[in-house]
């Protein structure tokens, strides 16, 4: 059975125990446990348990609606941020992959320091070498006796084998060493790339587009070359939770990301802000091609791209709000971040599914 209808059932069957438990507690020798059972006996019997149904339906309700009451309760209280649905998993995901980065480099750390050491001692063993060829050389000298010099022949044709087999050792561990350093590289780069993605959507996440937006900004301020940044978050996202869970939620989440990564080229950055806001950052894009690519995304997702049927069947089409900013002359990141912000927040404001650009000519919005 569909899992809101079941939920509806649940809900008024805890809901009608729990009113008519209350009704008879309050009214402990009324009339309503006697018009129910029509009978005296049971109707005391019922009386003297209704506050612990009252209190066993409350709890199962809590069970079920433990999520929004908690929601509810911190909004009351004014206490805590709206819950990241992505939740402790995407947390723990986010901080394995920032151990695996630091365990990858520490390790790469220690097998630079056994080459070197591995280096060092062949050197050394060179040296002592060439040292006692020396001292043979100056014995040699000396030498008259015909054995004598065989001796030292053979002498110096076991210290050269001796050199060469240290020689081989030290070819063959450094060869192994150079393999194990390729396969640590190759865990570092996915380990980073781990890092810096967000495991719900699989975009960047808010580290990454932190240090992509400085990087591409200081750019721009270099080479004088456009710059823009979009804010996008779903419209009305909490009604998905809501009414068909956290699931559902999330898999709208991911068809928003992959519209958004579809929707642009190769040097662009898509990147999950924070719950269900994205950023995109297009270097080397002026105004009216930002403006293009944001109205293209909102139409396509107002056709329905790529969410579930059932959602849409059910709330009606779901839509996203803009809001885009170019950057200025020695702006800083978090000033764009802020006036991009600023025309989404107006984008939300004006009706929402809607695309709102910040302009110079008609500061400080042009509603489009
Ligand atoms: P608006 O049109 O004004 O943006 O309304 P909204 O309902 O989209 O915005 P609101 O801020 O009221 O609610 C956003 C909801 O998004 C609340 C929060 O629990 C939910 N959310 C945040 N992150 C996630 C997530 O990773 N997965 C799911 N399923 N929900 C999330
Ligand atoms: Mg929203
Ligand atoms: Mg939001």
């Amino acid at each position: 059975m569909n899992r809101v209808v079941v939920n509806y059932l649940l809900c008024f069957c805890a809901g009608s125990i729990f009113s008519l438990g209350a009704i008879a507690a309050i009214n402990q020798a009324s009339w309503l446990p006697v018009t129910l059972f029509g009978n005296r006996e049971l109707a005391a019997v019922f009386r003297v348990v209704s506050p612990a149904i009252v209190a066993f339906t409350a709890l199962v309700l809590l069970a079920f609606y433990w999520d929004s009451a908690a929601r509810l309760a911190s909004r009351v209280l004014g206490t805590g941020t709206p819950t990241q649905r992505s939740g402790p998993n995407a947390a723990d995901r986010g901080l394995r992959s920032q151990r695996e980065v630091t365990a990858v480099r520490d390790e790469l750390e220690r097998q630079l320091g056994r080459l070197i050491v591995l280096i060092a001692s062949q050197l050394k063993n060179s040296t002592d070498h060439v040292a006692s060829l020396k001292d043979t050389n100056a014995h040699l000298a000396t030498v008259t006796d015909v054995t004598e010099i065989r001796d030292v022949v053979q002498s110096l044709i076991e210290k050269n084998e001796t050199n060469e087999r240290q020689t081989r050792d030290l070819e063959q561990r450094l060869k192994e060493a150079q393999d194990q350093a390729s396969v640590l590289k190759q865990r570092l780069s996915q380990a980073e790339k781990l890092a810096s993605l967000d495991p719900l959507t699989s975009v960047a996440n808010r580290r990454r587009f932190e240090q992509f937006i400085a990087d591409e900004v200081q750019r721009s301020h270099q080479l004088g070359t456009p710059l823009c940044l979009i804010m996008t978050d779903i419209d009305h996202f909490k009604k998905v939770n809501d009414r068909y869970g956290h699931s559902a939620g999330d898999s709208v989440l991911k068809a928003f990301a992959e519209l958004l990564s579809r929707s642009v080229r190769g040097g662009d950055l898509v990147a999950r802000y924070g719950g269900e806001e994205f950023a995109v950052v297009l270097p080397q894009t002026p105004m009216g091609d930002a403006f293009g690519i944001a109205e293209r995304i909102r139409c396509t997702f107002e056709r329905n791209g790529g969410v579930d049927e059932a959602v849409v069947n059910d709330l009606g089409r779901m839509t996203a709000s803009f809001g885009v900013a170019e950057i200025r002359e020695g702006e800083p990141p978090s000033e764009l971040v802020r006036r991009a912000d600023q025309m989404l927040y107006e984008a939300k404001h004006s009706g929402r599914n809607t695309t709102m650009i910040w302009s110079s000519a008609t500061s400080p919005s042009e509603h489009v």
